[in-house]
């Protein structure tokens, strides 16, 4: 019986494709695109002759993006419906996952185009596009609520806050509270330390997000490409007062976790065929734990095993929410082995 109860419980994993178009470098180029996306029939192939060795191969995805598709369908068609969710009490999350230079960032964040006179830039990608879907309810509702956000970035187990005010250069203050994950007692975790923003309006959700991107960037020339080895978690805690008919208060509360996972490339393959020493675990470990919480969620089976990636995300994994992974690939010939394994990924977490 408690089997029929968890799958009524409505574990809920989506996993969509996303194929960006060959870069302009790559076109002057000519490198050849490898990758057939059919939107209608909600299929990717990978067709190549190497070596006389004829690779051809199709995955099925709930949902599937083209190299010329937009932020705002790809937001409207997948992503409103779990904003939605979210401002019904649903803790939900949605990941990015695929080889470093696939559209990750491009698809959460978005271009580096700002909106012109108050316009929404086209190019604009998941985060800014849910954070106004989410007022733009709200203030219909004319709903009393508050919203928050976090942004912050896991790199080899340890985290960094990336809306933390910058230190000081000739501060040596060793006062400063070490950013922790602890356990809030009632089953979920927290980040002790970590700066919280309360957010009023869409439009200052640019200005988290240049932060937080800013620090990034600079993170990364110090730390070697840092950023194709970390993940990003952006999270929105909304909470939402309501009455009930019988005129009691009642406070909704809902959680939106967007994480830009680490590259793909970076996930070490059992069985590497040079026997190459392995990168230090840490990612790694990380990433194949999300897949096997993943894989989880999706059998609905018991046991779920947690590294601090899933710990972060634990009180959005299982139970009553919903999980999306958008698996970004190139087109082209030479990231050919790479797709394949992100498809074979994307496609095993269904
Ligand atoms: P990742 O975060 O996976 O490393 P990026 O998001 O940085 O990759 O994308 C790499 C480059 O490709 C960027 O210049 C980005 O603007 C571009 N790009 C990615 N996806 C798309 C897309 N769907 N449409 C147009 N340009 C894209
Ligand atoms: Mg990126």
């Amino acid at each position: 019986s408690s089997s029929k109860l968890d799958r009524d419980k409505g574990v809920n994993v989506q996993v969509i494709l996303r194929c960006r178009p060959l870069s302009d470098d790559e076109a002057r180029l000519n490198t050849p695109a490898v990758i057939t996306c059919n939107e209608h029939r909600r299929e990717v192939s990978a067709a190549q002759n190497i070596a006389n060795k004829q690779i051809d191969r199709t995955f099925t995805f709930d949902k599937v993006f083209g190299p010329t598709s937009k932020q705002k369908d790809l937001f409207g068609q997948s992503i409103a419906p779990i904003v939605n969710e979210v401002l019904e009490g649903y803790n939900c999350t949605i990941f990015a996952y695929g080889q470093t230079g696939t559209g990750k960032t491009y698809t959460m964040e978005g271009g580096g185009r700002k909106a012109k006179n108050g316009e929404f830039p086209s190019d604009a990608g998941v985060i800014p596009r849910a954070v106004r879907h989410i007022f733009d309810i709200l203030e219909s509702q004319c709903a009393e609520y508050s919203m928050k956000v976090t942004f912050l970035e896991l790199y080899n187990e340890e985290i960094t806050d990336l809306l933390a005010p910058d230190e000081s250069k000739f501060s040596d203050d060793k006062s400063k509270k070490p950013i922790a994950l602890m356990e809030d007692g009632k089953g979920g975790v927290f980040v002790r330390g970590l700066e919280e923003e309360v957010v009023y309006t869409a439009g200052e959700i640019y200005k988290i997000l240049d932060k937080g991107s800013a620090k990034r960037r600079t993170a990364e020339t110090l730390l070697n490409k840092q950023s194709s080895r970390s993940h990003s978690i952006f999270s929105i805690t909304i909470h939402i007062k309501e009455c009930t008919p019988e005129g009691e208060e009642m406070i909704k509360c809902g959680k939106l976790n967007l994480v830009d996972l680490a590259g793909s490339e970076n996930i070490s393959r059992s069985g590497a065929r040079d026997g190459r020493a392995r990168e230090a675990g840490e990612i790694n470990k990380s990433l194949l734990t999300l897949g096997r919480v993943i894989n989880t969620l999706v059998e609905h089976s018991g046991h779920i095993p947690y590294s601090k990636l899933t710990r972060l995300l634990r009180d959005s994994l299982g139970g009553k929410t919903k999980t999306c992974i958008i698996a970004t690939i190139s087109p082209s010939i030479l990231c050919l082995e790479e797709t394949l394994s992100t498809l074979d990924y994307a496609h095993r977490a269904k």
